[in-house]
């Protein structure tokens, strides 16, 4: 993992000139300069579309008007637009079980949407998991808690190879008796109480455990979906590169800041678009950064701003435009 601790040394900020407190609290410098919402836009967006995402299917059981049946596994919107989770699909193929023709064609219209908007953005703006992993992070910023037991990236690849051959034994979808996804979507929708338990269990586990450890290291949904985000239309760049000043706020706030690093260090002349399908295009990194250096795109647009011109020397009474003077 990359460097993911705030600077705790006092320093001075390149560009603002303002003194940074020992313990630093990622965002706050934005929200200072660039307003409560432009710092917090996109945490806010995601927020109102999960809670948008989960009225539709809300509606149908509380007042009886349905506009979504079924769950982020497999869906019907108003009755003609079918939605599938890939993985779902994946597993019924590898159990031998072959999908209806409105199952395939749910999963390929969220193949294509999710090709072109972002494939892990599922995972940041419509998964119910997600405020959940948030606040375990929020939590771990403010108390301090240690990264604690490291787990190795390749572990995501080898759950999802174990849950794919799970389904290959017993020839049934059975990681969907335990997915987190559908029974928290259950426990609001129907008020069972698994999906409130999974919800504890996560909490506590990328809390005391792991940080990140679910989002970044075991769910085979995203991984899945971190799949498609190979490939996806839209990115995040560190287009504004030249002037970071390295107060680490993006590395602190990011759910998988190894991705940030080569598009904002560059080197080489590296592209600043963040490719690498781990990016969750969830805009923290957007919202918190102080200096303005992350922007949302295209995967193909290779621009960085021009760095700015060396601010000129403070005059001082040693300073060679003082002495001049005298
Ligand atoms: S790089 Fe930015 S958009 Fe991508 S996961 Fe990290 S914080 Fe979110
Ligand atoms: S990109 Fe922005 S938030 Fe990240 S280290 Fe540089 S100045 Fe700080």
């Amino acid at each position: 993992m990359s460097a993911s601790t705030p600077a705790a040394t006092p320093t001075r900020s390149a560009s603002h000139g303002t003194p940074r407190a020992a313990a630093r609290v990622p965002g706050r410098e934005a929200r200072r300069l660039h307003g409560v919402w432009t710092a917090n836009r996109y945490l806010i967006l995601r927020r109102l579309t999960q809670l948008g995402v989960l009225a539709l299917f809300l509606t149908g059981p509380l007042a009886g008007v349905w506009i979504a049946k079924g769950t982020l596994a497999a869906s019907l919107t108003f009755d003609v637009l079918p939605l599938t989770d890939p993985f779902v699909v994946l597993q019924s193929l590898v159990a031998r079980h072959w999908p209806e023709t409105t199952a395939l064609t749910g999963v390929a219209i969220v193949i294509g949407f999710y090709l072109i908007f972002g494939g892990r953005t599922f995972c940041s703006f419509v998964c119910p998991v997600n405020p959940v992993t948030d606040l375990a992070a929020w939590l771990r910023r403010r108390l301090g808690v240690e990264k604690g037991f490291s787990m190795r990236r390749e572990t995501r690849w080898l759950v999802a190879v174990a849950v794919l051959a799970a389904a290959a034994a017993t020839g049934t979808i059975a990681f969907e008796l335990i997915n987190p996804v559908t029974l928290i979507y259950r426990a609001v929708l129907f008020g069972t109480l698994a999906g409130l338990s999974i919800v504890v269990a996560i909490l506590v586990f990328d809390l005391v455990v792991a940080r990140d450890g679910w989002c970044g290291h075991v769910c085979p949904v995203g991984t899945a979906y971190g799949l498609i985000g190979k490939a996806t239309l839209l990115r995040v760049s560190a287009r504004g590169r030249t002037r970071c000043d390295d107060c680490l706020d993006c590395f602190a706030v990011c759910p998988e800041n190894h991705v940030i690093a080569p598009a904002l260090r560059g080197r080489d002349g590296a592209t600043p678009v963040i490719l690498s399908g781990d990016c969750t295009a969830c805009g923290r990194c957007v919202d918190v950064c102080p200096e303005r250096v992350f922007t949302f795109t295209h995967r193909f647009d290779r621009r960085v701003d021009a760095a700015l011109p060396p601010s000129p020397p403070v005059a001082g009474p040693d300073s060679p435009a003082t002495l001049e003077k005298v």
